[in-house]
């Protein structure tokens, strides 16, 4: 079976995962996109050539009866609306991060998809479907290291543009952190703090850069994450898990190493895009196949709504200098890890 996609938002990563779909992966197609920007739309798809309909209104290209499953890939603010309507639809929705702007929002998208009454929402948080984050979670779930007591992590940028602001640290950045982490350890968080060491200079007025984020788990795992979103020199994923009887490290990205002019040397990634361009293929792969073979895996909405609540505690953690708790319902057995 080829699964019929219809892809809302044809921005930066919509665009890519068009591509992907009808180039890269296997066993789906596209046959239908919309954008608020209906021009745009109909240019991604006559350039990359692809036989699908553009739509004027994305709840028509969700009820259409030839699309099976669903990618919203359109702004932060609209996913909510969209995953809603994909589950009214009873249709697999594959969602980028966000999957709502608030947590109450998620709690609704989590209500919806319990009252369906099976699982149609994978969120798109890429980094468990990243080699390296895969190997590090089979050694500590392999005992390599013992009970995992620390972690220390750091999210590097080169530089950021003018309309990032300092909560976007938290909102944009650290959100990867926050669901790779839990993944990692298989555990949620109960409390966050945000520390401002001295201001980069490289940093806009506006922004405070970098952050350290203090982040303590129901288990007892403490975890420090630096935040350094101007660091100049690249694009740059830490992350080091210290256990009772040992320490396990991310890979770095393979590189040449280069014995060159006197100098031993490893390149650095510049761009984001290129870091975990092989963690996209897989976790679309992994939702193609999983819709195909009746069902959806990978990160829940349950794990997109608990990554707002522990996000907005470390807003409010930003904002007010103090340790600030988070609080979670139990895991409904509905979300329960395969
Ligand atoms: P983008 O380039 O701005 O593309 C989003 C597109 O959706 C734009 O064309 C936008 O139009 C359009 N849009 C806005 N509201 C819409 C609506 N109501 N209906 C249909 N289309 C609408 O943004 P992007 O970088 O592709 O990011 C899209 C989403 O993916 C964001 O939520 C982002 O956080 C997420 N993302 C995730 C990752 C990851 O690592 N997993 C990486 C990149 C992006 P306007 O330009 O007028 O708003």
């Amino acid at each position: 079976m080829t699964l019929n996609i219809g892809v809302i938002g044809t921005g930066a990563i919509g665009q890519d995962h068009i591509r992907r779909c009808s180039f890269a992966l296997s066993g789906a197609r596209v046959v239908a996109v919309n954008d608020i920007h209906q021009d745009q739309a109909k240019k991604v798809v006559s350039d990359l050539g692809i036989a699908a309909e553009v739509y004027a209104d994305a709840h028509e290209l969700i009820e259409a009866a030839n699309v099976d499953a669903i990618l919203v890939t359109s702004w932060g603010p609209s996913h909510e609306e969209f995953v809603l309507s994909a589950i009214r639809a009873g249709k697999p929705v594959f969602c980028e991060k966000p999957l709502a702007v608030t947590a109450a929002g998620c709690k609704s998208i989590v209500d919806a998809e319990m009252a369906f009454g099976r699982r149609l929402v994978q969120v798109g948080f890429m980094r468990p479907y990243d080699q390296g984050y895969r190997a590090l979670k089979a050694a500590i779930d392999g005992g390599r290291i013992g009970e995992p007591l620390m972690i220390h992590a750091a999210h590097r940028n080169a530089r950021v543009g003018q309309a990032y602001a300092t909560d976007m640290a938290i909102t944009d950045t650290l959100i990867h952190e926050i669901n790779v982490l839990g993944w990692l350890l298989d555990d949620h968080y109960v409390s966050a703090q945000v520390i401002f060491p001295r201001k980069s200079s490289r940093a806009l007025a506006h922004l405070k850069d970098p952050q350290i984020v203090l982040l303590e788990t129901a288990r007892g795992t403490r975890i420090d994450v630096e935040v350094f979103v101007n660091c100049q020199y690249g694009y740059d994923i830490q992350c080091e898990v210290v256990g009772e009887t040992g320490i396990a490290r991310l890979p770095e990205p393979s590189s040449v190493q280069l014995r060159s002019e006197a100098k031993l040397s490893n390149e650095i990634l510049v761009d984001w895009k290129d870091r975990f361009i092989a963690a996209y293929d897989v976790e679309l792969q992994a939702f193609i196949d999983a819709v195909v073979a009746g069902r959806v895996g990978g990160p829940s909405a349950w794990d997109g709504y608990t990554a707002a609540v522990t996000a907005d505690a470390c807003v409010a953690a930003q904002r007010s200098g103090k340790v600030e708790p988070i609080e979670l319902p139990e895991r409904p057995a509905f979300y329960a890890p395969a």
